[in-house]
């Protein structure tokens, strides 16, 4: 009942002509939709930060959540203590409880290899299932020019796995666009993308990326992996359905 109620909100042409203006949808949102019940997710990556910042200057009555898969590198954590000083609140912590150590003496020396959905699965869908639980709305930076997955995602989606409303303010952002705000509003982000590496995940599973290559192609150069599972090619554009 709750969540049909959340498609009714959602369901309305005022969004579409937000479609290119994420500021002005994070005011509708912060407008129209109980705060209580939206949740922002970020994984410190360029369009998070861009996005975190449209977020704050709107409205502080929105969590922001972060996965820590205990694999991260020391800059993303330092980038996260920069951004909770910067704007003075604190990011939501999920993880699983599995530590590293019980995860290798259960599945194994380096899961990450042998099988990185497990390990994906492990660290960072399941704590995400968890993040969610609570809300009906889970606001994320993705865009349709980071992965042929992405491609697929629209403005608002439903999740069905989560079951929630998914808000894509940026999907039609390009890199430039992003970058261009990060550089107006001087905004901190993690110097790795200085080096060599323009997507940061897990240390295990990221490495530099040659000039000109592709942004994701240092995310699992091992396999043929570009997505850790949070974002899947499932969600349904919310136009496509009629709220039943
Ligand atoms: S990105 Fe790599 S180390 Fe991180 S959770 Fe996925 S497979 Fe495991």
């Amino acid at each position: 009942m709750e969540l049909k109620h959340a498609f009714h909100q959602v369901q309305t042409n005022e969004i579409n002509s937000c479609r290119n203006n994420p500021a002005a949808l994070l005011r509708w949102i912060k407008k129209n939709l109980p705060v209580n019940k939206i949740v922002m997710g970020t994984g410190f990556g360029p369009p998070g930060i861009v996005l975190l910042d449209m977020l704050l200057r709107e409205t502080r009555d929105i969590s922001v959540f972060y996965i820590d898969t205990g694999f991260l590198f020391d800059q993303t954590y330092e980038l996260r203590d920069k951004l909770q000083k910067k704007y003075g609140f604190e990011f939501l912590r999920f993880s699983t409880e599995l530590t590293p150590e019980n995860q290798a003496e259960i599945y194994g020396e380096k899961l990450w290899k042998k099988n990185p959905d497990s390990c994906c699965s492990i660290r960072k869908v399941i704590p995400l299932k968890n993040a969610l639980k609570k809300y009906n709305f889970w606001i994320t930076g993705i865009r349709k020019k980071q992965t042929k997955i992405r491609n697929q995602s629209d403005l608002i989606e439903f999740e069905s796995r989560f079951e929630v409303i998914k808000i894509n303010p940026l999907i039609n952002w390009s890199h430039d666009e992003v970058w261009n705000y990060i550089k107006k509003y001087n905004l901190p982000y993690n110097p790795l993308h200085d080096n060599s590496y323009p997507s940061i995940g897990c240390k295990q599973c990221t490495s530099p990326v040659c000039p000109g290559g592709d942004d994701r192609s240092g995310r699992w150069k091992e396999s043929d992996k570009t997505e850790c599972g949070l974002h899947t090619s499932d969600s349904i554009g919310i136009n496509g359905l009629n709220g039943n």
